[in-house]
């Protein structure tokens, strides 16, 4: 069998409170799903193992403790990003309306080396509230939406019924480790006497 090399991948998921963040994770991550409402509390991130294609890859999902109310999760959280996921309830249109401020407040807080091409994706979370009689975001709003941010791929998801959870990851997973050897190629291209000089200024004796 080929060796298979393991790959670290961090996904962070964003968007307003209440719109199911933690309760996707944990119905991807445990398969459980809870009514209650918790404010995230504990560890700062799961993981969870997948097989992409042959190779083993550790998703490392970032959930937001709550402070997504305050918009201030600190640069910690975001550093070394692979993939962004923005959630919104397609019941609650602030929280869509507020996907552009998420979607910029990556941006700038994370500033990834290519901005146009960094992987997002989207869900529109809590399809099955009501049958769909109280939504108000159409599917076709969010993919125009998706659209005009350069063709963010997106699902529709439940995390109370397990919708589409386990493909909306896979996808992440995927986008994210596209991204991963595009930065390996880009790192790799670094030219040499860059590392020279640094060495050169270092210790005089
Ligand atoms: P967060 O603040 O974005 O992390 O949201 P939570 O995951 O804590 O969810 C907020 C509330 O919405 C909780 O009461 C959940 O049980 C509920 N919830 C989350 N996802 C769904 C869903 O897909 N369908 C329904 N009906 N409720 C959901
Ligand atoms: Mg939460």
């Amino acid at each position: 069998m080929a060796t298979r090399r393991r790959t670290l991948l961090k996904v962070i998921v964003l968007g307003d409170s209440g719109v199911g963040k933690t309760s996707l994770m944990n119905q991807y991550v445990h398969k459980k799903f809870s009514q209650q409402y918790k404010a995230t509390i504990g560890a700062d991130f799961v993981t969870k193992e997948i097989l992409v294609d042959d190779r083993l890859v550790t998703l490392q999902i970032w959930d937001t403790a709550g402070q997504e109310r305050f918009q201030s999760l600190g640069v910690a959280f975001y550093r070394g990003a692979d993939c962004c996921v923005l959630v919104y309830d397609v019941n609650v249109l602030r929280s869509f309306d507020t996907l552009d401020n998420w979607h910029e407040e990556f941006l700038n807080q994370a500033s990834p080396s290519d901005p146009k091409t960094f992987p997002f994706i989207l869900l529109g979370n809590k399809i099955d509230v009501d049958g769909g009689n109280s939504r108000v975001v159409s599917e076709k709003k969010a993919k125009e939406w998706c659209a005009s941010k350069g063709n963010i791929p997106y699902f529709e998801t439940s995390a109370k019924e397990d919708y589409n959870v386990d493909a909306a990851f896979l996808c992440v997973a995927k986008l994210a480790l596209e991204h991963d050897r595009d930065q390996d190629i880009y790192f790799q291209n670094i030219p040499e006497p860059i590392a020279e000089a640094e060495q050169s200024r270092g210790c005089a004796c």
